[in-house]
């Protein structure tokens, strides 16, 4: 099973690489994809190139076996839909099961989604939830779809909804930006290699660009 885990990752923290780990292992994936939105269709575009996004990806990920940063979206022109990002990844991994990872916030904006029915004609969806966390009641036509068992999954390429509690270390992108733009050291919520990238580069220098 292949996961996939999408974000801005502007820049990639160890929140996110901590919530990698943990998920690779839960699931037993045989690897993680961790893909850059180039073109983010919901929020406002990252002033950080995506090739540079990609790139501090890259270098957080350089000795971690199974965490593979996937540029996929790069190559495409215009939003970057995930229907799109799954549509490729299916052909390629034939009926390998794919498992989009996404939080609770995503997930409650699904209907949101372009096309977003169709999500589950390439993937399992996988909700990453905290602790005390009780599935929602309005979840509509997607309560067909929703199993309470992870080893189901991988008895089918994609269409079941699972909600699965992940460790959610308090980091934030916002966070790490906000603290570079005010001269602070942001050591130890993200790796040294990418720390170096954002200096070597002048990244985030500017508060009210962040
Ligand atoms: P920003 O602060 O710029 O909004 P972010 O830190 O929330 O960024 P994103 O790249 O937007 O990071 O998030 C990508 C994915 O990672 C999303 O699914 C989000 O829910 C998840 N995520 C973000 N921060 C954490 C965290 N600290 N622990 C676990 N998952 C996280």
């Amino acid at each position: 099973m292949i996961g996939i885990y999408g974000g801005t990752f502007d820049p990639v923290h160890f929140g996110h690489l901590r919530t990698a780990v943990e998920i690779k292992a839960l699931f037993d994936l045989d690897e993680v994809r961790l893909i850059p939105c180039a073109n983010p269709p919901h929020r406002t575009a990252p002033l950080t190139p995506p090739a540079m996004r990609l790139q501090m990806l890259q270098l957080a990920l350089a000795n971690s076996q199974g965490l593979v940063a996937d540029g996929c979206e790069l190559d495409r022109t215009g939003p970057s839909y995930t229907v799109d990002t799954l549509r490729e990844l299916r052909a390629a991994h034939g009926d390998t099961p794919l498992l989009l990872f996404m939080g609770m916030d995503a997930f409650a904006d699904l209907e949101c989604w372009y096309q977003w029915p169709h999500l589950f004609d390439y993937a399992h969806i996988v909700v990453m939830t905290r602790p005390g966390f009780t599935v929602p009641a309005d979840i509509g036509s997607k309560r067909d779809r929703l199993v309470s068992n992870a080893a189901l999954l991988q008895h089918a390429p994609g269409g079941k909804l699972f909600f699965q509690h992940v460790t959610q270390l308090d980091i934030s992108a916002t966070a790490i930006r906000n603290l570079i733009a005010k001269r602070q050291n942001p050591r130890f919520l993200l790796p040294d290699s990418v720390i170096d990238f954002i200096r070597q580069h002048n990244l985030y220098q500017h508060e009210s660009l962040v």
